[in-house]
């Protein structure tokens, strides 16, 4: 039966957006929620995946992730100021807006998933929704669907 299931992890991460003209361009941290959604045809035990399988290929990227500043590399500021102080950042390509963030994670996920996934539990997905939610009021949500073979 086609069947949606969901994990939900947390971080704490600093970054700014330079071109950002309020508030957003200081410094500043959120308590980061994230929420992975698969979508899939459940296995002979009722499983679209394992949650524990979904832990293995999430929880590394959201440790990288936790009290960290996420610096996009175009930030010459900030690039400078972490090559003077070792300080826990993680380099991006991208403005670190929730909905970059959550792009982001739905490549490193969908990838991961597809690397440590069996191939049948891989066959059996067909959806991928990643949900990053930046403060109690706004999210940013997106989803790709996974090709069949
Ligand atoms: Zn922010």
């Amino acid at each position: 039966m086609n069947t949606r299931i969901a994990k939900e992890f947390h971080w704490e991460m600093a970054h700014r957006l330079p071109f950002h003209t309020g508030g957003c361009q200081n410094v500043h941290g959120h308590s980061y929620k994230l929420w992975v959604e698969l979508e899939g045809e459940t296995d002979t035990n009722g499983m679209v995946l394992d949650y524990l399988d979904l832990k293995r290929a999430v929880a590394p990227l959201v440790d990288a992730l936790d009290h960290s500043f996420l610096c996009d590399r175009a930030d010459s500021v900030m690039v400078r100021f972490f090559a003077e102080h070792p300080l826990k950042a993680v380099m991006v390509d991208f403005p670190t807006t929730a909905e970059n963030i959550a792009a982001y994670l739905l490549g490193e996920i969908t990838s991961r998933l597809q690397e440590q996934c069996s191939r049948e539990a891989w066959m059996r997905l067909r959806s991928i929704r990643v949900r990053v939610q930046e403060t109690e009021r706004t999210f940013a949500e997106v989803a790709c669907l996974i090709s069949e073979a």
